[in-house]
């Protein structure tokens, strides 16, 4: 019998109850006892569902508070001084410490919440784990043994899910004074812990355990590579079948290595990385189990069971009671249940999975090996066949003129009509700024007048015509403030739109919307990506006549604001039957004729958000130069149909340049604004290295507290970025968009900058 199990379910709940929840009790709305009624009910509602779909063997330690990396820390007792509770003993409120930082003015002082970061390729962050070179682990947090003793007493079959120890060492950072410390140093240290969380385990009578060790996906340094054995090795002596998890990607190099592992089991990602099957039926040794992840977890598309049970039904011929069918990875990164969406187009619909109807796939798969001839197995699989059928061959996903036109696409198409140099010059007469030009990224303060208007409009409380007056009154108050202070390119402030992305989705045709797709970003922050279903459109203009509005209120330069197509796709839900990079152009070509209608309306400054672009980067080195090439030439593609005097800006977050300076170079917009304040202007480096020939606006202060810098403090940054860009290729802008900000914070740090540039002139 092949055996159905889920290698996590998201913790969220349908109606996002733990966000609520956890929101709830940090404003003291909610006590402790009734957080943790939450979560239990979660928990057992999760399980449930989950066994109900057909899932034999259910995953625990898949919830958590806040984040799973930071509960990991938690047990191993891998709490930063700054948290660490008088008790010794940590609580909720030190881990939700951990996570969100504590304000000065509490009674124990001030103290800075962990890093957070990208939880690989995906849109899910966890919270780093803070090592020094004299860490110290110990068994600090019940979480776990409480959990599987709440799922035993549900009468449930479980299988704890924990992140294996190198993958958590390599999650984690050293601080403090860690000179030519090696944080792989700590692994011997951090052993022991494994071996007493699965003796507990056994003591429970638990069978198996999932480690995860997803970084056995990327690029490793030999000495990590070495260490894998080394590791599990020492933990083999622990009576528990152990099942090494990896996802998002392919083993490749690191195939034998992880196939060869002193452990029980191994899951492989066939979603990402299908060419692993069936290499890998030749490298494991017969006695271990192979767990297949054939549902992706990762996207919303109903899995093509029959293209899938091709290779579940060759294997299950290989391995028999060995094989086990899997989601490709944990369920964390799916929304969680599709029959929440009455109101949805029945056909979409019916083309759609989400985390729930993932297990019943996972679950159909393993029954369609175990027994072919069950009525249901028959049932579904002519089911899928026909949504595969409808979906090929449907006239609202493939649109013949658009893909004429991406056919048709010339290599002149995605280049400016002059090189940068002869542009600029055209640029600087029309523009006539000063040297320094101060502009800002594009939105100002989303008030809760601006939040109500919109929800209004959309509940057709408000009428289009008072709303669309209720958005001008919003563009005029931002435009008088920047007059006001002087700036001199000036933004419209973005009031009209609630998202980056979904408000530019809502006007393209090609993609759906979920009313409840909620995924876990962090913490309890959730977004609810748009979906990318077909072929890709504008059907007619979606911001010039706001843009219109805003320049015919000022004698100043106004800039247009645009998402480009990387950061488009990036955060979305992309399709599965064509690649990233054909949709990325589709996006490219519907956002070009945007670009070419606001130079018409008279706008001379565009800027594309291109957000995305850095973090798009595939997880192995040898995939990035083809990203690179395709995410650049979208961009250019995008930004190329104007004429030179046409000045186009795009803007990236806090990123990291060195390696990928060349791609940036390559985009050839106009003017690159960045995140830099944070980095001391470090990170102009790159540019600087690369001899960057472009203009670039160096964020001068950090847009996510409301700490007003002064004019010094940001005359002295841009002094730095005299020193290494030429300074008539310099802009003063802050480092991101304002939109999480207050306006009395944004217009004082304005104030500031604005001297600051005048400051720099004087200097010049
Ligand atoms: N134009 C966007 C804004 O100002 C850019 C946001 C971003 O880069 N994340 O909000
Ligand atoms: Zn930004």
């Amino acid at each position: 019998m092949a055996l159905a199990h889920s290698l996590g379910f998201p913790r969220i709940g349908r109606d996002r109850e733990l966000k609520k929840a956890q929101e709830a009790f940090w404003k003291g709305e909610l006590d402790e006892t009734g957080l943790r009624a939450v979560g239990r009910e979660l928990r057992a509602r999760h399980w449930q569902v989950q066994k109900d779909a057909g899932i034999d063997l259910l995953p625990v330690g898949d919830f958590a508070w806040y984040d799973g990396v930071l509960a990991h820390s938690l047990t191993f007792g891998v709490i930063p001084e700054r948290f660490r509770p008088a008790s010794g003993k940590p609580t909720l409120e030190t881990l939700f410490a951990m996570a969100r930082g504590v304000s000065g003015d509490t009674c124990c002082g001030g103290a800075h919440a962990q890093e957070m970061t990208k939880w690989f390729d995906t849109n899910y962050h966890y919270l780093v784990p803070e090592f020094t070179p004299d860490q110290q682990f110990a068994l600090s947090w019940e979480q776990l043994f409480e959990e599987v003793a709440e799922a035993h007493a549900l009468g449930h079959t479980v299988k704890p899910v924990v992140i294996g120890p190198l993958t958590y060492l390599w999650l984690g950072k050293l601080k403090g004074d860690a000179q030519g410390f090696d944080k792989l140093d700590l692994l011997e240290r951090l052993l022991p812990l494994y071996g007493q969380i699965f003796q507990r385990l056994v003591e429970q009578g638990v069978e198996w355990v999932q480690i995860d060790e997803p970084i056995l996906v990327l690029d490793l340094p030999q000495d990590w590579k070495n260490a894998f054995e080394r590791a599990y090795n020492s933990l083999q002596r622990e009576p528990l079948k152990k099942l090494i998890a990896t996802y998002f990607g392919g083993l490749e190099e690191n195939l034998g290595l992880a196939a060869n592992l002193p452990v029980d089991g191994l899951h492989i990602d066939l979603v990402r990385a299908p060419e692993q099957y069936p290499t890998i039926l030749d490298r494991l040794p017969a006695y271990k189990v192979l767990s297949l992840g054939m549902v992706n977890g990762r996207n919303v598309w109903r899995c093509d069971l029959e293209k899938a049970l091709a290779v579940i039904g060759h294997a299950h011929s290989r391995l028999g009671e060995r094989l086990w069918v899997a989601p490709s990875c944990s369920l964390l990164h799916s929304p969680v249940d599709l029959e929440r969406e009455e109101g949805l187009d029945a056909e979409l619909k019916g083309w759609l999975a989400f985390a729930t109807q993932k297990c019943a796939e996972v679950a159909l798969l393993a029954r369609a090996v175990n027994q072919p001839d069950a009525p249901e197995v028959r049932k579904a699989l002519a089911e899928s066949r026909a949504v595969q059928a409808s979906r090929a061959a449907s006239p609202r996903i493939h649109k013949p003129q658009v893909q004429a036109r991406l056919a048709a696409v010339k290599a002149s198409d995605s280049q400016r009509r002059s090189p940068f140099a002869q542009r600029i010059a055209r640029q600087r007469i029309g523009l006539a700024l000063p040297p320094f030009p101060t502009t800002t990224i594009g939105s100002f303060p989303q008030t809760s007048a601006i939040r109500l208007a919109r929800q209004a409009f959309k509940q057709g409380k408000l009428s289009p015509g008072d709303y669309t007056d209720a958005m001008h009154s919003e563009i005029r108050h931002a435009v008088e403030i920047q007059e006001r202070l002087g700036l001199d390119v000036l933004v419209h402030g973005e009031a009209e739109r609630n998202d980056m992305v979904e408000y530019f989705a809502e006007q393209l045709d090609g993609y759906l919307f979920t009313r409840f797709g909620w995924v876990q970003s962090y913490g309890s922050r959730c977004v609810k990506p748009a979906i990318i279903y077909g072929d890709l459109s504008r059907p007619k203009a979606m911001t010039v006549e706001w843009i219109r509005y805003a320049q015919s209120l000022t004698g100043k330069v106004m800039k247009g604001m645009l998402t480009g197509p990387v950061t488009m796709l990036m955060w979305s839900f992309p399709r599965e039957d064509v690649s990233r990079e054909v949709q990325a152009r589709q996006l490219a070509l519907a956002l070009r004729d945007e670009v070419v209608d606001l130079e018409a309306a008279g706008i001379k400054v565009i800027q594309i958000d291109e957000a995305a672009f850095r973090e798009g980067l595939p997880l192995r080195q040898a995939e990035w130069q083809h990203y690179l090439d395709w995410a650049t030439e979208s961009f250019r593609l995008c930004a190329s149909g104007v004429r030179d005097e046409t000045q186009i800006h795009t803007h990236m977050c806090y990123s990291e340049f060195n390696d990928v300076i060349e791609s940036i170079a390559a985009m050839d917009a106009d003017v690159i604004t960045i995140e830099t304040s944070r980095s001391d202007m470090e990170l102009l480096q790159a540019f600087e290295a690369f001899e960057y020939p472009n203009e670039i606006g160096p964020g001068v202060y950090d847009i996510h507290s409301p700490r007003v810098p002064d004019t010094a403090e940001m005359v002295k940054l841009m002094r730095k970025a005299v020193q290494r860009i030429p300074a008539e290729r310099l802009w003063v802008n802050p480092d991101c968009g304002l939109k999480t900000r207050g306006w009395p914070e944004t217009e004082a740090a304005l104030v500031n900058m604005v001297a600051a540039a005048r400051q720099l002139r004087k200097e010049l």
